[in-house]
């Protein structure tokens, strides 16, 4: 059967574009031409790649502006915040065009007779399964170092942001990526297992929730097909001091309310010393009422809706369960009164074990505040989650600030920053947040075949 994939304004709920999804024989003709392309793509030298990624980098810039608003129109973020993406993606596909190469070089290994040299050879068509909440970045960061490697790529977006991924496979084509190189795949996530059975897939690459990388990395491994899985996070932020107070307010505002806080490596659980938390919790209060609603492609507008309606639902109904359970509601913690899917920044306070946001995964403008008693409390407060994406630690004292950030079980710490990302430094979790790297030189090393030639 034909379901289709649409683009909604989660704005107005507007009905953008629909495309039918594939039927499985399509998507196993682009699975074919996928592993053909590969054929000649593999035996082009790096730096031509390269030449490629590098145009596609160009492209991406004219286009800043009409991809900017396809996303903004399709997912709802705010218009300065996807012309930021816009330049972060186009930053990674120059940083791989730049560096993929060098990353790729052999390495002699030390022999006592001969020589040996282990090669980084390409694997073959790989399906990337990405998500809607940075409709470009994600697809960039997987696409560029595989397409330096020499992987050819089959890219199934999320369903509700289509006109990205037409956008996106647009640019590549563009850019001069040959027939089959990076094909879209319009399929709804019932129907990838199909894909991942196919033998000419050798790996998959999915972000997104947990259960959808489970899903994934489970038919994948019927399979023997490797793969890298960047999931949810619900990082901790943990505040020492207070010594830079305003800066460190705003850090956890920035880092809770960016892209609607729908973020993997959000800010997602503050903790504070006693002699912090009152203050932080009236002054982070007073940000969030300050907020203001409206479309997101007006660029006064500070809170955007979330990027369906399902998801407002779906946050709402976890935000009432918790108070429901006990918890404090500071402020928000419904719907705004008029169309879209808008949710009120919300700050919960006394959230304890077993209650729904102690241990889910909160994505959009929701923040749970605790208080604990001490460095070492918070520090077993920040690793009691099944994730282990990111976390961020803010005070004056570095030595410290490193000793905390060393007893994180986490993939990334950052100290006196929110969680952030930038092409030359890796990104990925431990735990239930996945595992495998992207970005920077780990990122290109994933779905390589580490070959080994040994001479005498
Ligand atoms: P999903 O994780 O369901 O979707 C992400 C991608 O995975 C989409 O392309 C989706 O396709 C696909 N997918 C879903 N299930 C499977 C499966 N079993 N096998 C293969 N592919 C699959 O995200 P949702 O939009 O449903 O969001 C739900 C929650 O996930 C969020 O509230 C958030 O907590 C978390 N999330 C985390 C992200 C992160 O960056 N860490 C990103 C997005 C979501 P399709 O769209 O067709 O269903």
């Amino acid at each position: 059967t034909r379901r289709s994939i649409a683009s909604v304004n989660p704005y107005n709920d507007e009905v953008l574009a629909e495309f039918p999804a594939m039927t499985d024989e399509e998507a196993g003709r682009a699975v074919a031409a996928a592993h053909q392309a590969f054929q000649e793509w593999r035996s082009l030298a790096p730096a031509e790649r390269a030449a490629v990624v590098g145009r596609a980098a160009s492209l991406m810039r004219e286009r800043r502006e009409e991809l900017a608003r396809t996303v903004t129109l399709e997912m709802g973020k705010l218009i300065g915040e996807s012309r930021g993406e816009a330049d972060l993606s186009a930053d990674i596909l120059s940083y791989y065009a730049e560096h993929g190469p060098a990353f790729l070089a052999d390495r002699p290994l030390p022999v006592e007779e001969g020589n040996a040299v282990v090669a980084n050879r390409p694997l073959g068509a790989l399906l990337g399964i990405m998500p809607w909440n940075y409709p470009l970045y994600q697809v960039a960061r997987f696409a560029a170092p595989n397409l330096v490697a020499g992987n050819t790529i089959l890219l199934k977006h999320a369903s509700n942001c289509p006109q990205s991924a037409l956008a996106l496979e647009r640019l590549f084509h563009d850019a001069g990526a040959p027939p089959g190189v990076y094909v879209n795949l319009f399929l709804p996530s019932a129907r990838v297992g199909t894909v991942i059975d196919d033998p000419l897939i050798q790996g998959v690459s999915l972000t997104g929730s947990d259960r959808a990388g489970a899903g994934a990395a489970e038919r994948a491994g019927r399979n023997i097909e490797k793969t890298v899985l960047e999931l949810g996070g619900s990082d901790p932020f943990i505040v020492l001091d207070t010594e830079d107070f305003d800066r460190t307010v705003e850090a956890a505002a920035v880092g809770r309310l960016s892209n609607m806080g729908q973020s993997c490596v959000s800010a997602k659980r503050m903790i504070l010393l006693p002699h912090v938390y009152r203050r932080f919790v009236e002054e982070l209060r007073r940000r969030f009422e300050a907020l203001v609603p409206g479309d997101p492609l007006d660029p006064d507008t500070t809170l955007g809706p979330l990027s369906s309606e399902q998801a407002a639902a779906n946050l709402v109904s976890q935000v009432r369960d918790t108070v429901a359970q006990g918890a404090t509601l500071v402020t928000g913690g419904d719907r705004i009164g008029r169309p879209g899917a808008f949710v009120q920044p919300t700050i919960l306070t006394d959230v304890r074990p077993g209650m729904r946001a102690y241990r889910e995964e909160l994505f959009g403008p929701v923040a749970v505040i605790y208080q604990v008693a001490d460095e070492n409390e918070a520090v077993a407060l920040a690793n009691d989650t099944p994730y282990g994406l990111g976390g961020a630690v803010f005070c004056r004292d570095l030595d410290r600030a490193r000793r905390v950030a060393e007893r994180l079980d986490a993939g990334m710490v950052w100290i006196n920053h929110p969680t952030s990302s930038h092409p030359a430094l890796p990104f990925g979790g431990i735990k239930c947040s996945g595992y495998g790297r992207e970005l920077a030189d780990l990122g290109i090393e994933e779905f390589v075949n580490k070959k080994l030639i040994r001479t005498f």
